[in-house]
């Protein structure tokens, strides 16, 4: 860092939220209503979060046939051994009630003529059970709803346009605050702060944008698990990466999720030949669990020489009606969703694991809490079931920040070490463009939907260097510090996928294709200062059967 940490203003508060998306504010919420004062960090604008692109909506059992524990033993199996039982029993209990707090906070969703709510069906789930808003702008209705009750509490102040890059502790160890980088007008120039509060929670989100394909908005770079590793925080479980199988797939076009809902309308995935493939992989054809379905179209990709995969929608009745978003894009492009097949690609959708965090949020360093998709609680497991995150990261955020001014600890400063301002600039000049498609690239190929031990040592190694010289070389910029942390997280994320040597859930082996029982463990991943120290733990077992 080229600055002197002493010279730089500071902003305190009770409790600092990395993060403005569901689990954020939902964290900043609770705990702003129990009397604390919260400041709200986030990199760009308020709404520019993975939330507001959510489309499927918030699963709950709501409906007249579903409870609970239907829901609770869906997750688990979703979850394929790796799922906590308790945090699981906790998270899908809590449902019900938080909708009615969305509602009371005035989230509209969709209703039946009945007035009753229009459930949606999504994998994994024995029932519809699925809320959502405007179709498929759930997420967006999410984000307003949230944003605007905490833009209108008293206690709470947001910084956008603002970095966090680095979390920092007091003599005893504990995290008192961070550094950020905040952005100054529009001529990208930004100037360095630094944030103090009592507790700080990371709810920075995941980090599909180490992967050359995802759904991810441009944010998503892993941010918090980067800072939470270097500050001695346990990672847990990254190795399950999960991909969505169907993206829009058109040099030059963003990367539109084409939901399953499509394919459960009757849409049909063929190769170039017109031949429609999933039967030979898996009963359920077409509608198959995201993952098998991802790699079937890897495999047929390959097997034709890496090209496109197609939907096929011409037996889905009405599809312009039915999916007008999709439909206006495609023809933006020359596609008719009816006549024409649509090239699709999987691309990495949801990062299941994250920083280890207990239902309190708390993490293994003392003032430091983690929430939502950057979390890992063991509720999603090995594999995170359709609509199951926006409700974690509203109800796990809830939870911490009700209970989060419980700790009364006075802040103390953190220990700044005087730097002298006159930091050499490097002789070479890092392409950060360069070396981002570098990383992207090499995760696709040798860190995605199938991995073996060579690829994965390959990349390791890869990733080793570049984290040396980023470290030297990588300007002390927002972008600049996006990039190593994505190039530190990619390094564990590859630590953790060649630890477990096994397929479950997200996570497949082509060297070790089946899942082992013996594996039923998380994998908990930390920085020894120098180097990656990864071990397993034993997943608790539940007390109770379920349904
Ligand atoms: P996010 O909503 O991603 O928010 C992250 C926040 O952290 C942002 O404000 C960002 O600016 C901030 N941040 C990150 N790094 C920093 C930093 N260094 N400094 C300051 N701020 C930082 N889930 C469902 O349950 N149902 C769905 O239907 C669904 N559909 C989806 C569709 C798409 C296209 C995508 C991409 C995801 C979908 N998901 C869905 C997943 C779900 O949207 C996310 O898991 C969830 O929104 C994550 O919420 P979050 O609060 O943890 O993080």
């Amino acid at each position: 860092m080229p600055y002197s940490l002493r010279r730089l203003p500071v902003f305190r508060a009770d409790v600092l939220v990395v993060g403005s998306g569901v689990a954020g504010l939902a964290t900043a919420l609770s705990a702003a209503e129990k009397g604390g004062h919260v400041m709200v960090l986030c990199k760009g604008r308020i709404a520019d979060t993975n939330t507001h692109y959510a489309q499927g909506g918030i699963a709950a059992a709501v409906g007249p046939n579903d409870d609970v524990e239907l829901h609770a033993g869906d997750t688990l199996r979703l979850g394929y051994g790796i799922s906590e039982a308790q945090v699981v029993e906790a998270i899908t209990a809590a449902a019900p009630e938080a909708m009615d707090w969305l509602l009371e906070s005035g989230m509209s969703f969709d209703r039946e003529p009945s007035g009753n709510f229009s459930l949606g069906m999504e994998g994994g789930h024995r029932l519809p059970r699925i809320l959502h808003s405007g179709g498929t702008a759930t997420g967006k209705e999410l984000q307003r709803v949230l944003a605007a009750r905490a833009q209108q509490h008293p206690h709470i102040d947001f910084y956008p346009n603002t970095t966090a890059v680095e979390l920092l502790k007091d003599s005893e160890d504990v995290v008192t605050g961070l550094v950020a980088l905040t952005r100054q007008g529009s001529d990208g120039t930004f100037n360095p702060v630094l944030f103090e509060a009592n507790s700080v929670v990371l709810a920075t989100g995941g980090g599909g944008q180490i992967f050359r394909e995802t759904t991810n908005p441009q944010l998503a770079t892993a941010d918090g698990l980067a800072m939470a590793l270097r500050a001695g925080a346990v990672l847990q479980d990254l190795e399950f990466v999960q991909f969505h199988p169907t993206i829009l797939y058109l040099a030059g076009a963003a990367r539109f999720l084409i939901s399953e809902v499509v394919r459960g309308e009757g849409a049909v995935l063929r190769d170039r030949n017109g031949v429609a493939f999933m039967s030979a992989f898996h009963p359920d054809a077409d509608l198959a669990p995201r993952d098998v379905v991802s790699r079937a179209i890897f495999r047929r990709m390959i097997e034709a020489g890496d090209t496109n995969v197609f939907l096929d929608l011409a037996k889905v009745t009405n599809p312009e009606c039915r999916f007008p978003g999709l439909a206006r894009i495609a023809s933006e492009f020359g596609i008719q969703i009816g006549a024409d097949p649509i090239p699709v690609r999987p691309a990495v959708h949801y990062f299941v694991g994250g920083v280890a965090a207990a239902l309190d949020g708390s993490t293994n360093v003392d003032g430091l809490y983690a929430v939502g998709e950057c979390a890992s609680t063991g509720f999603h497991g090995a594999n995170r079931m359709g609509s199951n995150s926006l409700l974690e990261g509203l109800v796990h955020g809830r939870l911490v920040g009700d209970r989060i001014l419980d700790r009364k600890r006075s802040v103390r400063r953190f220990v700044a070490p005087n730097l002298p301002d006159d930091h050499r600039a490097p002789a070479a000049e890092l392409n950060l463009t360069d070396m981002t498609y570098s990383l992207k690239s090499l995760l696709w190929r040798q860190v995605g939907i199938e991995r073996d031990a060579a690829g994965l040592a390959d990349a390791q190694e890869r990733l080793d260097t570049w984290a040396h010289y980023l470290e030297r070389l990588g300007p002390f910029t927002p972008e600049g510090v996006e990039v190593m942390n994505m190039v530190q997280v990619a390094q564990a994320i590859t630590r953790s996928a060649s630890f477990r040597e096994e397929s479950r859930g997200a996570h497949f082996r082509s060297d070790f294709p089946d899942t082992d029982p013996d594996w039923r463990v998380h994998s908990r991943l930390e920085s020894t200062g120098n180097g990656l120290r990864i071990s397993p733990e034993l997943i608790p077992d539940s007390p109770r059967l379920h349904k």
